[in-house]
């Protein structure tokens, strides 16, 4: 059994969580459970590093992050087929996804150094400065879907501003975080900065977002869960940072070239089979061109390949745990009931692991549970409009604003549409929401605050005024 990591103990918790292998439905491995005195001990450790690593200079909090990050990338292929395994994601994505939490522990060692304040002038003859203090204690709960991605963009710049944290991963996917845990370690960033605790989020998550000495929550997961850490730290007005859900539109004006965007609106949903909170889960087309784009969009769903994530082949795994896909199965069989027209897909493949088949639904309305609620699953629906009005008001038509994507070859119209759409990211003839230099975060119901790039900073730090008189 893999133990919790909490300073330089590795206790084995209150209990024990068995960590499945989606694509083949059996068990992968088993790891410690923390239990409320598992919790309390994590966050005292993370407290008592709080002045040690707060008070190293900027230089030397950079200097471990580097190492932090070439242990990642040293570590690069074991990450990538731990997180394929037991997420179930393509090997290929998994790569990606390794690269991209070195860069990201690159990217915030390299921002520690160069996030200063300001010198004010104020009313006053003196000289007003601001600096960045760090919080203190950060509690970091992660979902399943992007594992290390989604706690390394939380952990990297906590650390480099000088926080420590307590970081609780996914029931589902605890592997990567007690991993990522050990490099920590191992690169020299010293016991107790990081602790990993994974445990059950009623619970343990619960517990963390009211514990008394943790300054800040920054969370990534459902809307609703997102409610409940929002009401827990209302408690002791901790800071959060929230990343919650989306149902993001893909808008198509019909000056495109169909097949190519049916493939990258494809795409654009059913990578990490559809468990993501930036998928593209509503084509919004052009009345006038839907037709077609269906049909290219049916070619292109019914030639992606379903199968085992370790295979260089495969496309799309298995949803994550038989409870996820049957939520998507009762969501294929809402829409039929809605009314929607269910063009392909959503049916289970023969064989073991729990796989479904990527689903498409046209003649699909607003109010609609399958075009109103995120689904977190292969499955994508179809809008159509007649004028540029009211495509964005059909993009706007939801109680999310994550992220989108616009195509037209008419410039003026794509600035235009962007601007219009209430949402935190939006891509022109683009499928990507994420630039690991650039904000990411949601309007409305999908989140607060900002992650990546250097706002991320500003929200692991306080912000202190200092007034100097000078006469
Ligand atoms: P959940 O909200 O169920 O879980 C996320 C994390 O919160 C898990 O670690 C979970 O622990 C923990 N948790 C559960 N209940 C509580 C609680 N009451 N208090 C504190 N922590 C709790 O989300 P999922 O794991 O199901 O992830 C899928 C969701 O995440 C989707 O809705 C998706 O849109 C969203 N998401 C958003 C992203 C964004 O950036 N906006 C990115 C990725 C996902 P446990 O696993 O033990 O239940």
């Amino acid at each position: 059994m893999q133990p919790l990591l909490i300073g330089d103990q590795r206790p084995r918790g209150q209990s024990a969580i068995r960590v499945m292998e989606p694509a083949h439905a059996r068990p992968l491995d088993e790891v410690a459970a923390a239990g409320p005195q598992d919790l309390d001990g994590a966050v005292a450790a993370a407290k008592k590093a709080f002045p040690m690593w707060s008070a190293l200079s900027v230089v030397a909090r950079a200097d471990l992050l580097f190492r932090f990050s070439d242990l990642v990338r040293e570590h690069g292929e074991e990450l990538a087929k731990l997180e394929a395994r037991n997420v179930g994601k393509p090997i290929g994505g998994a790569r990606w996804e390794a690269g991209h939490v070195a860069d990201t522990l690159r990217y915030y060692a390299g921002a520690a150094d160069k996030f200063f304040g300001h010198t004010i002038g104020t009313n006053k003859g003196g000289i007003d400065l601001t600096l960045h203090d760090p919080l203190g204690v950060v509690g970091l709960i992660v979902p399943w879907n992007f594992p290390m991605v989604i706690a390394t963009w939380k952990l990297a710049p906590a650390l480099a501003c000088g926080n420590t944290v307590v970081l609780k991963p996914a029931s589902l996917t605890p592997l990567s975080a007690l991993r990522l845990g050990e490099l920590a370690l191992e690169a020299g960033i010293p016991p107790g900065v990081v602790n990993v605790v994974p445990g059950p989020g009623a619970a343990i998550g619960a517990a963390l977002a009211s514990h008394p000495d943790v300054a800040k929550i920054g969370f990534t997961g459902e809307t609703a869960t997102g409610r409940a850490i929002m009401a827990a730290a209302a408690q002791t007005i901790k800071r959060i940072g929230l990343e919650l859900g989306g149902k993001s539109p893909n808008i198509i004006f019909a000056d495109v070239d169909i097949q190519e965007v049916a493939s990258q609106a494809a795409g654009s949903v059913f990578d990490n089979a559809g468990q993501d909170c930036c998928a593209r889960s509503r084509i919004i087309v052009e009345r006038k061109i839907a037709e077609p784009f269906i049909e290219a969009l049916k070619a292109t769903t019914e030639a992606i390949v379903v199968g085992d994530p370790l295979d260089e082949k495969t496309q799309m795994g298995p949803l994550v745990s038989q409870g996820q896909r049957e939520r998507v199965e009762s969501y294929i069989g809402i829409g039929q009931n809605e009314g929607a027209k269910l063009v392909c897909g959503g049916k289970r493949p023969e064989g073991e692991g729990y796989f479904l088949r990527p689903a498409a639904f046209a003649e699909a309305h607003p109010r609609m549970r399958i075009v109103d609620e995120e689904i977190f699953g292969p499955v994508v629906v179809v809008l159509t409009f007649d004028t540029e009005d009211e495509a964005v008001a059909l993009a706007n038509d939801t109680i999310y604003g994550l992220s989108g994507s616009l195509w037209t070859n008419d410039l003026k119209r794509g600035l235009r549409v962007a601007r219009a759409v209430k949402t935190g990211n939006m891509s022109v003839n683009s499928s990507s929401s994420v630039h690991l230099q650039a904000p990411f975060g949601g309007y409305k119901q999908s989140g607060l605050g900002r992650e990546l790039g250097m706002y991320a900073m500003e929200h692991y730090t306080e912000v202190k005024n200092i007034y100097f008189e000078t006469r």
